[in-house]
């Protein structure tokens, strides 16, 4: 039967000369015709000299680079299933995530070998440089491996769209990580779902991509996904964020469009001088709320870049929602409209019953892009993903009268102030529209007698001579009585996790240390 896997189904630019990617910090540029050359002398070699076959699993532990997308490219050829981390992850979060998804084989880079040292798998090095000895479970390089000949390649069993392709770990933020199973097909419609809403093909404008958010996350893997295998668009790839980097990449390869977290936009927006974007036509928010000040503040600066915001789950591909005009974004606090082929239901977390419009509780999301499950954790699935194909997202939201999405909070985070319900996010954006408040997170604050009640982190804007009380009655004012801010802490920066989420854990930890 048809091989269809995701690089089978969508392929377009597969013989060209154009541009595929290009390292930011080298200068390297591999045309679509290379990209397609290499990633078949891989999945040849994976398969004849390392016996990968389907629904083996290939660790993949590297920041972003150019051979991330030719290993994936190659895993998903061969049927075989991906899996990521984080590199910043412990050697322990590694090994607990390894003991998870037991991997065959490993791609890496040698400064990051120290965090598996606890495994026996062979190990490919993702470097250009001869195999050194000091370390037996290294059976090659990445540069062997694409220079051998793909002539001799059988593949060994057809791949169908329901196969996997990924195991991503959810970012913990909210619990356990969890390891999520997508599969070909949730690829496909995620690459299909992106080119539609972002209109990134079809207006006969070439698009070049920056991709500098984590490609070991379902947004890094999106980003580079829709270029490479959509659109047939360069991507330019940064190995992590940093601005000037960042700037000088859009400069120098004119790039149109740029995949980001709020956080990346929050800096770009408080540069001292404007920033060259020249070229830039969309920037794309995800993976956290954006507040009103950033998405108002950036339009005024930079009224020829259009702003899209987007909504999703590593649980579903990263799809959901999305903004796709400026009309739309300037519903200010919107998560966007549905995406194409996607239903919803508001549903009422006590009583399971269907809300409707307006009233907000757990979305809940059907589409080609939801999850296969959770990864052997049949019980964790059994309470996300229902026998209809329903995905249980844990976030609070609303649907306005035309059909436009807000996120509220996540189930998960919302504090509990003697039973009333008080979502943090909001307060969040409260605290955002202080002119002397540059970020703040909200947490909830253990007490006997009330059971939590929500404390603030601010970040105050230099030489602000903000006071605590200041801030709770700013909040106060402006709030219902359970919902007011009692107690206030200020920091130098509020620690945030790659896509841009606010680690309240860490300032739970440091919240309660000192009682
Ligand atoms: P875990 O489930 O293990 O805690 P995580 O949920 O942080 O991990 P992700 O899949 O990266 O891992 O995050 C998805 C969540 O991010 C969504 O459920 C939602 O709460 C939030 N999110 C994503 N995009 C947006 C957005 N545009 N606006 C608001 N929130 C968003």
């Amino acid at each position: 039967s048809a091989q269809l896997d995701v690089t089978t189904f969508i392929s377009s630019r597969r013989h060209s000369g154009t541009i595929a990617l290009i390292d930011a910090s080298s200068g390297r540029r591999l045309s679509f015709s290379d990209l397609w050359r290499s990633v078949a002398s891989l999945s040849s070699a994976l398969s004849s000299s390392h016996s990968i076959r389907k629904g083996d699993v290939v660790l993949l532990l590297s920041p972003n680079s150019i051979y991330f997308p030719i290993v994936s490219l190659a895993v998903f050829s061969l049927g075989a299933v991906l899996t990521t981390t984080n590199p910043l992850n412990t050697p322990q979060e590694i090994a607990k995530q390894i003991a998870d998804s037991r991997p065959v084989i490993a791609f890496t880079i040698r400064p990051l070998l120290s965090k598996l040292a606890a495994t026996s798998f062979p190990i490919i090095l993702l470097e250009e440089d001869r195999i050194s000895e000091d370390d037996s479970r290294i059976v090659s390089t990445i540069r062997d491996l694409i220079s051998s000949d793909p002539i001799q390649f059988r593949r060994p069993e057809p791949v169908m769209q329901d196969d996997p392709a990924t195991l991503l770990y959810s970012s913990g933020t909210t619990g356990a990580s969890k390891g999520v199973v997508s599969t070909h097909r949730n690829l496909i419609a995620m690459v299909q779902i992106i080119l539609n809403r972002f209109k990134l093909e079809g207006d006969g404008v070439p698009e070049t991509f920056i991709c500098t958010v984590p490609m070991f996350h379902v947004y890094g893997l999106a980003a580079f996904a829709t270029g490479l295998l959509g659109s047939g668009s360069t991507v330019v790839i940064l190995s992590k964020f940093e601005m000037g980097e960042m700037m000088r990449a859009i400069r120098v390869y004119g790039a149109t469009y740029l995949p980001i977290v709020p956080p990346i936009l929050v800096a770009m927006l408080s540069a001292e001088k404007p920033l060259p974007l020249g070229s830039l036509r969309r920037v794309l928010s995800g993976g956290a709320p954006l507040s009103r000040e950033v998405i108002e503040g950036f339009r005024e600066k930079y009224p020829t870049v259009e702003i899209l915001q987007g909504y999703g789950l590593t649980e579903s591909t990263g799809i959901g929602a999305s903004t796709d005009s400026a009309e739309e974004s300037r519903r200010y606090g919107t998560a966007g409209l549905l995406s194409p082929n996607t239903e919803a239901r508001i549903v009422d977390p006590d009583t399971g019953k269907s809300l409707p419009v307006n009233r907000t509780g757990e979305l809940w999301l059907r589409g080609p892009f939801v999850m296969g499950g959770y990864f052997k954790n049949p019980e964790a699935t059994r309470s996300t993903l229902d026998a209809e194909g329903w995905l249980r997202t844990g976030d609070l939201c609303y649907f306005d009268d035309d059909g436009y999405l807000f996120v509220v909070d996540r189930l998960k985070e919302l504090i509990k102030y003697k039973g009333y319900q008080v979502p943090p996010a909001e307060l969040e954006a409260l605290l955002l529209t202080h002119p002397e408040i540059t970020d703040a997170a909200v947490i909830p604050f253990p007490d006997k007698e009330v059971g939590q009640y929500p404390m603030a982190y601010v970040v105050r804007k230099a030489g602000s001579g903000l006071s605590e009380t200041a801030v709770m009655e700013f909040v106060g004012k402006q709030v219902a009585p359970y919902k007011k801010v009692r107690r206030v802490a200020f920091v130098k920066e509020i620690p945030k996790n790659p896509s841009g989420k606010i680690l309240r854990k860490d300032l739970i930890k440091l919240a309660t240390s000192k009682l």
